[in-house]
């Protein structure tokens, strides 16, 4: 029984070192260097603190802003 307790705890570390893993592909996710939205060159600070983004800090907020005003929220 403890054997199979010791199973499921390795399987469930597993799966942490998996989501960490994907976390980490996210993490090193390509930045866009220009915003979609203006065209405008995007911040080196802010392309390494958000991995992956393809819009400056203001299209963003715009975008999220508008997104809201959509949903009626
Ligand atoms: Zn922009």
């Amino acid at each position: 029984m403890a054997e199979l307790i010791d199973e499921a705890n390795e399987r469930a570390e597993f799966n942490i070192s998996i989501a960490i893993a994907n976390a980490r592909i996210n993490h090193d996710a390509v930045s866009a260097t220009h915003c979609k939205g203006c065209g405008e060159p995007i911040p080196e600070k802010r392309r390494v603190a958000v991995p992956g983004c393809t819009m400056c800090a203001y299209c963003k907020s715009d975008a999220e802003l508008k997104l809201k005003q959509e949903r009626g929220l």
